[in-house]
């Protein structure tokens, strides 16, 4: 192949989507991928079957130090462009819930969907590739050694995510190719990612692993509504996965379950229209008795009501709904499905995601400083990233 053509490195979500854009422009593509499969991510997303886009797509769904870069792609390929590539290729959707669009089938489906275009446009896929190292030459060509060729572009584009799920491919390799161009990589940090519980908090809710309840959770100014996980480790669950991404060490936790419902107003109704019932029996309308008797230990519940004061119940009511606590930490890139930070936005083109200190380099989906809330907000960020980039390469 010539040196004009595009390589891609890395053949996720925002690689393959960047390859069938290029190469419906008419460009030569080859994607480099080190894994054995390509999008491997995809096939382990959404519990196996793909949360592929959000509805509700806005940039303010998206956090980065310059909360302005991803405006101009996600305007540019939207959530309804890729709703209707799913459409075109006959393949069964639906809408689970808060805008989150899953397929019917499994994540292969999307998978295939993207492949099947690449092999439509002759784009090549190299996979068990590891690139060792990569220069450009005065004349401007990217040259690639890796461990079985060299390989050379005009174009070079870095899709290779960033270290969440190691498990899965992911490596800070993006990161190190910026840093060796002279481009700033921000502050990085495991997102979308369960919290650990210290010694205390662990006893205090030891038995509860597998619980899950309806919550509001907030840290600083920031609050999701969903249901919280009660793990082995401490907490997991959409809200808290949500949250973790605006959490900082040493930040308190709120969490207020139950949140539609004033529950110190409704004991105190119930205090007064049926003093005889047992406020063990109005927290059961709520809550599974297990939850009650780790959330109150300590506290009698089995006394009909007027036997309290409403200084008592209102303490009972604080425990379920303004019930904070500081994570010991969080389980790490291991565990998290998204890596906080990357590459600086101020370093690319928001209209082409080429560096502007570096002709022909690229970057785009996770490797940026530019990470999704959960909900098919990450892969909606590599589809435009990558379509945009696939059109200006
Ligand atoms: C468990 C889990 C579930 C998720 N579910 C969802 C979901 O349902 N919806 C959603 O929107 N988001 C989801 N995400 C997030 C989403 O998967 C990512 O945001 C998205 O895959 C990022 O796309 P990307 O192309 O930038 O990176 P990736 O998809 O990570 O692709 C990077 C590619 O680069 C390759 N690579 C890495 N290093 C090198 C190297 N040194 N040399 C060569 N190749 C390399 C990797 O093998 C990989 O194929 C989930 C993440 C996880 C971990």
């Amino acid at each position: 192949m010539s040196s004009d053509q595009v390589i891609i490195i890395g053949a996720g979500a925002a690689g393959l989507m960047c390859a069938i854009s290029a190469a419906e422009n008419g460009k030569t593509v080859l994607v480099l991928d080190h894994a054995n499969k390509a999008g491997k991510k995809i096939l382990i997303s959404g519990g196996g079957r793909c949360n592929f886009t959000n509805m509700y797509t806005e940039p303010s769904n998206y956090l980065s130090a310059n909360p302005h870069f991803c405006k101009s792609a996600l305007k540019r390929y939207t959530q309804w462009d890729f709703i209707a590539e799913v459409d075109k290729a006959g393949l069964p959707w639906h809408e689970k819930k808060l805008g989150q669009l899953f397929s019917d089938n499994k994540s292969e489906a999307i998978l295939n969907m993207l492949l099947d275009r690449c092999e439509e446009l002759g784009v090549g896929i190299k996979l068990n590739c590891s690139i060792d190292k990569i220069e450009k030459n005065d004349d401007g060509i990217f040259s690639l050694t890796s461990n079985d060729n060299t390989d050379t572009c005009s174009s070079l584009v870095i899709a290779t995510g960033a270290m969440s799920f190691p498990t899965m491919g992911a490596t800070d390799f993006g990161h190190r190719v910026a840093r060796q161009f002279g481009l700033k990589v921000t502050n990085t940090t495991p997102g979308l990612v369960p919290f650990t519980f210290d010694a205390k908090e662990k006893a205090r809710f030891d038995g509860l692993s597998g619980v899950s309840i309806d919550t509001e959770i907030t840290c600083g100014k920031q609050s999701f509504r969903e249901n919280i996980l009660f793990t082995h480790k401490g907490l997991s669950g959409p809200a808290v996965l949500q949250i973790s991404s605006y959490w900082q060490p040493g930040d308190t936790i709120t969490v207020c379950c139950l949140a539609d419902v004033d529950l110190f107003g409704e004991l105190k109704q119930h205090h007064q229209d049926s003093p005889n019932k047992h406020l063990i029996n109005i927290l059961k309308l709520h809550f599974p008795e297990r939850v009650i008797e780790k959330f109150c230990a300590g506290h009698e519940l089995n006394k009909p009501l007027q036997q309290y004061k409403h200084s008592e119940l209102e303490t009972i009511a604080d425990l379920f709904q303004k019930w904070s606590f500081i994570p010991s930490g969080t389980e790490g890139y291991k565990k998290a499905e998204v890596t906080l930070g990357g590459v600086d936005t101020d370093e690319i083109s928001s209209k082409t995601f080429e560096a502007k200190k570096v002709k022909g380099l690229y970057f785009i989906g996770e490797v940026l400083d530019v990470t999704g809330h959960l909900g098919g907000f990450n892969f909606q960020w590599a589809w435009a990233s990558g379509f945009c980039c696939g059109q200006a390469v």
